[in-house]
C-alpha cells in the first residue's frame, strides 16, 4: 500500500495560483502541502521578463516566482516535488493526489493548478527535431541560437514576446503567423512593430520542419494562395497556445468545451472539495495577477469549507 501523507489543505500544481493558495492555506494555520512536479513558479518560471504584476515594474519570471514559493514557506506552505498523476475524491473530506514517487497526499480539501501545457504544431520533424532547434521555451533555448535565423510561430501574446526576446539571440527572428493580424495585445504588438530584428510572414502556416542533424528549413504553406514555399531556418520556437492540464483528474469533472475546469464563485469544481485556480479553470484572460486572486478565493473557501465541517 502506498505511503500516505495527511493534510488539511493538498494543491496540485505550483504556479502562481498554486503558491498564493498555499500562502493563505498555510496562513490560516492549517497544513498545507504544495505538489509541484517541477519547480514552483510554473510557465513564469520560463517568462524573461514580468511587467504587469503590480508593484514590479520589470521583474524576471524566475525572481518573481521565488519571491513568492519563498513569502509562502515562511507562512508555513511545504513545498513537494513530486508529479501527480492521478486525483481521486473519496468523499467530502478526503482528497487523494497519488503521487509519482509512491506518496499519496491525502487532504481534506484540494486545490487543483496545474496550469497548461504548450500546444504542438503537429507537423512532420516536430518530434524528430524538437530539443535539435525545435522548442517551446525562449528562455530555455534562445541563447544556443545565436547569429542564426529564427522562426518564431503563432500571433498571441507568447509568440510576440517571445519573439522579442528571441532578437536578442537570433541575427533575425521571422514571425510566421496564420492570418494578416495579431492576436497579441495591443500594447505588445507596438513594441514589436518597433523591433528592427523582427520580420512577418503572414497568412501561413508551417507544413514540416526539415533537417539534418539539427532544423535548417522549413515548407510554409500560404493558406491564401495555397503557395508553399521553403525558409531557411536554424531553430523553431512554437507559441501557438495551450491546452489545460487536467488529466490526473476524476473524468466526471466538469468542464467547457476547450477542456478547461469550470468552477463556481468560489472556485469550487463541480466535485465538492476540489477547488482550481489560475489557467486550468474556464476564464476571459490567463495571467498571474488573476490566477494569484483565483488561488485565494480557493483556498479561503477550503479554510471557510473546513471551518464549517470541524466547527
Ligand atoms: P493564444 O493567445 O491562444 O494565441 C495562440 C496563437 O497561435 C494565435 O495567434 C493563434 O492564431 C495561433 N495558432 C493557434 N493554433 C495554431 C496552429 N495550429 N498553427 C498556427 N498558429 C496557430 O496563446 P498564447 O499566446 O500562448 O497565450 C495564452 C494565454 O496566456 C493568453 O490568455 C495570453 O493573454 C496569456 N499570456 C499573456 C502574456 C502577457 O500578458 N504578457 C504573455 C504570454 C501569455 P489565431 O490568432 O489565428 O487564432
Amino acid at each position: 500500500m502506498a505511503e500516505e501523507k495527511h493534510y488539511d489543505i493538498v494543491i496540485v500544481g505550483g504556479g502562481p495560483g498554486g503558491i498564493t493558495a498555499g500562502m493563505y492555506g498555510a496562513r490560516a494555520n492549517l497544513k498545507t502541502v504544495m505538489v509541484e512536479k517541477f519547480m514552483p513558479g510554473g510557465q513564469i518560471a520560463n517568462t524573461e521578463e514580468v511587467e504587469d504584476y503590480p508593484g514590479f515594474e520589470h521583474i524576471s519570471g524566475a525572481e518573481l516566482a521565488m519571491k513568492m514559493a519563498n513569502h509562502a514557506k515562511k507562512f508555513g506552505l511545504e513545498v513537494i516535488s513530486d508529479e501527480v498523476t492521478e486525483v481521486i475524491s473519496e468523499g467530502e473530506t478526503r482528497k487523494v493526489a497519488v503521487g509519482a514517487s509512491g506518496v499519496n497526499y491525502v487532504g481534506k480539501q484540494m486545490v487543483v493548478a496545474t496550469g497548461g501545457s504548450a500546444v504542438k504544431l503537429d507537423v512532420p520533424g516536430e518530434e524528430e527535431f524538437s530539443g535539435k532547434g525545435v522548442s517551446y521555451c525562449a528562455i530555455c533555448d534562445g541563447a544556443f541560437f545565436k547569429n542564426e535565423i529564427i522562426a518564431v510561430v503563432g500571433g498571441g501574446d507568447a509568440a510576440v514576446e517571445e519573439a522579442m526576446f528571441l532578437t536578442k539571440f537570433g541575427s533575425k527572428v521571422i514571425l510566421i503567423h496564420r492570418r494578416d493580424k495579431l492576436r497579441a495585445q495591443k500594447v505588445i504588438q507596438d513594441r514589436a512593430f518597433k523591433n528592427p530584428k523582427l520580420e512577418y510572414i503572414w497568412d501561413s502556416v508551417v507544413e514540416e520542419i526539415k533537417g539534418d542533424n539539427k532544423v535548417r528549413s522549413l515548407v510554409l504553406k500560404n493558406v491564401k494562395t495555397g503557395e508553399t514555399s521553403d525558409l531557411d531556418v536554424g531553430a523553431v520556437f512554437v507559441f501557438i497556445g495551450f491546452y489545460p492540464n487536467t488529466y490526473m483528474l476524476p473524468d466526471d469533472i466538469k468542464k467547457n468545451e476547450q477542456g478547461y475546469l469550470i468552477t463556481d464563485y468560489k472556485m469550487e469544481t463541480s466535485v465538492p472539495g476540489i477547488y482550481a485556480c489560475g489557467d486550468v479553470r474556464a476564464q476571459l484572460v490567463r495571467q498571474i495577477t488573476n490566477a494569484v486572486g483565483d488561488g485565494t478565493t480557493a483556498a479561503m473557501a477550503a479554510v471557510y469549507r473546513l471551518e464549517e465541517l470541524e466547527g
